[in-house]
Parts: C-alpha cells; structure tokens; sequence
C-alpha cells in the first residue's frame, strides 16, 4: 500500500491520525510506514520533516522506491491508529524560504534565463547557485523585484497536469525530479516542477533578502534568508549592533564612523604606544647593570629585540640577549661578536628546545619552555 501524501494537497497540517502500517528495526532507531503522511520526506534541496508519532520523535523522513518511511527513535504497535504532530514553525520556515527560492528562480529565468543548477536549504539559511553571473546592481534589482512579488500577495497553487497540459504548459525543470510531474505555480511569476510543500500565497513570506553571494563552477551562488529566518537574523543583527552602538557611545546611523575613528585611534595609540616602548629600551641599556648578559622586555617586538641586544653589545661588549613572552616560550635575540656568539647559542640550545637561527653578529628565534625557566637561565 502506498503511503497517501497529505501535504501534496494541503501543506498546512500540522496534526493527523494514521495507521501504522508496519515498524522494521532500522540501523539507528525504527523505520515506520504509515497509510498516510503529513510528513514531508527530504527531497528537492528541503530537509525532513521532524515532529512526533505517538509521542515517539521522528528524526528522518525519506522516500525509497516510491515508499515515504518515518525513522523513529522508539518502536510503534503495527495495526493502530497513531496520533501525529509536525515540528510545524520549522516547516512552515522551509516552506517561506522554499517558495522565495522559486520566485527569484523564476524572474531570475525570466530576466537572465539562467538556470537554477542546484538548490539547498537548511535549518538557517538557502542557498542555491545559477549558471550565470550579476552584477551588485542586477543583484539588487532582483531582491527588489522578488520582495514585491511578496508583497503582492500572488497566489501559490500545486497541481498534477494531465498528459495533455505536461505537453502544453512550460514550466522550469529542476533536476533530480522523478516520476509523474507536480507542478507549483506562483501567480504572474514562475511555474515550475517540485514535490515539496511551499505557502498558499506569496505575503506569508515576509520578506526576501539576500545576504551575499559567491562565484564558483562558472556561476553564482546566492545565500538568502527569508521569513521566520530573516527575523531571526535581523533580531541577531540588531541586538549586535545595539551592544556595539553602547561600547562605541555612537548611535545606530553614526556606527560605521565610530567604528573607523576607533580603529584610526587605536593605531595612533600603538604607534606611540612603540615610540615609548623605544625610548624606554634606550633608557634600559643607559642603566643596565654590567654584570648581567640579559634583558626581559615585556610586550617589546622583533624590532624592539634586536634594538636592545644590539644596543647592549655595542655599548658594553660580549654576548648580550633581549627576551620577550611569546607563544612558545619566549622570543630572543641574541647579539655578540662571531666566535662568542655561538659558543652561547649553542649552549642555549644544549639547555632549552630553540627555534630559529641566524648569522654574523645575530641569532634569534624563540625558546620553547616555561618563561620563568627561561628567566632563570638568562638571570633576568
Ligand atoms: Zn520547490
């Protein structure tokens, strides 16, 4: 018995009764067939349907040779009748975003008569990829055109076509569809085959926008939310820059400033920030304590190191080494004359993990170990 389809006629049922045909242990959980489904199976780019049978959670819906099966995490009594319920806000978010997809695939046919070549919509967002290119300017005018077909409230209506009218009317093809035909309409807007269940008219979208595209395999792929999906983001959205608005004292319209004023300020800040750290390096190596070989620099660069070390074996002679914390370790240079110099690195390297190198009067790289170890090593 083939299980009868209820959200080909009517994609608004959320709760139903059925008979449990049959319940098969399946590799993770059951697989149920019932005599009829509200349950949409993945298929056409949609997920599965979730929701309850007999209060045991469905995860999966699919159709195999023609047969729809609900995989369930617990068995059912075959021969009852079972109580159904749909996850319905999580489908009816699919069937807003589905059906935009199928007004900005049918104007963008219309107008560019690029095809779409594939077409996926998860729990979030769409995606979906023509074989052609836009320009920002084309990319908006279709947003705009798709959002007044929404707000036109056309109306979306599913049908088997007889023999005669498959042969008569045109309608977009998407690949991968199988069997007898279904076609969905979208009043003054699109025909096109698909099996999945979309909104009875096109206002109960909301609103369509895209949020960005990419070029790949010769074409474009469009990301769009639409719907409940849209809300969420632009609540997610609105909530960030409010928080963002607070930190910056700025206000909404103003944010874009406020935020490059920071950052120009915050590169003023460092620059003087290492003009100081400099300066202070100097005064280090005016008052260094002749008796030591070291120096820990905190927060110092590789600029700054080399400085200090330099600095340090120019006025007082032998092997000096400027350290600073690093992800490692810490980092180290290590200035000297040539002979010298690498009697001590390659007594550094005896004691501690050393990466890195160097040449003539230099060696520098990083310490892979405890900083205090390091400190302790070097006496500073
Ligand atoms: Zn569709």
């Amino acid at each position: 018995m083939i299980t009868k389809k209820l959200y080909e006629k009517d994609a608004y049922i959320s709760k139903f009764n059925a008979a449990v045909l049959s319940c098969d242990k399946a590799e993770n959980g059951y697989r149920i067939k019932l005599d009829k489904t509200a349950f949409f199976p993945e298929g056409g780019g949609q997920p599965a349907d979730t929701g309850t049978i007999s209060g045991v959670n469905v995860f999966d819906v699919q159709i195999e040779n023609d047969e729809i099966f609900h995989y369930t995490e617990k068995p059912l009594e075959t021969g009852v009748t079972a109580s159904c319920n749909l996850d319905f806000d999580r489908r009816y978010s699919f069937m807003q975003n589905h059906t935009a997809e199928h007004i900005v695939s049918g104007l963008v046919f219309k107008e560019y008569g690029y095809n779409n070549i594939g077409f996926h919509l998860n729990e979030s967002e769409v995606t979906f990829d023509f074989n052609g290119f836009f320009t920002e300017e084309q990319l908006k005018k279709l947003e705009y055109e798709a959002n007044k077909r929404v707000w036109r409230n056309l109306s979306v209506t599913a049908f088997y076509p007889s023999s005669d009218e498959s042969v008569t009317t045109s309608y977009r093809a998407k690949s991968g569809i199988n069997g007898k035909i279904r076609l969905v309409k979208i009043e003054d807007t699109d025909i096109c085959a698909c099996c999945a269940p979309h909104v009875n008219s096109t206002g109960e979208i909301g609103i369509i926008k895209f949020l960005n595209t990419e070029k790949q395999h010769g074409g474009t792929r469009i990301f769009m939310k639409c719907g409940t999906f849209a809300l969420d983001d632009y609540r997610r959205k609105n909530s960030d820059i409010k928080a963002i608005c607070g930190m910056l004292s700025a206000k909404t319209e103003n944010l874009k400033d406020a935020v490059v004023a920071q950052s120009k300020r915050l590169e003023s800040e460092k620059a003087a920030a290492k003009a100081l750290r400099s300066e202070l390096i100097n005064y280090k190596i005016k008052l260094f304590d002749k008796t030591k070989h070291a120096i820990y620099l905190n927060g110092a660069d590789i600029k700054q190191l080399q400085m200090a070390a330099d600095g340090l074996h120019k006025a007082y002679g032998g092997v000096k080494t400027a350290l600073c914390e690093n992800e490692n370790g810490c980092a180290f240079v290590m200035c000297g004359d040539t002979g010298e110099l690498e009697t001590e690195f390659k007594k550094l390297k005896d004691a501690f993990a050393v990466r890195g190198g160097g040449r003539d009067k230099i060696r520098q790289g990083s310490i892979i170990a405890e900083v205090e170890e390091i400190k302790q090593y070097f006496e500073v």
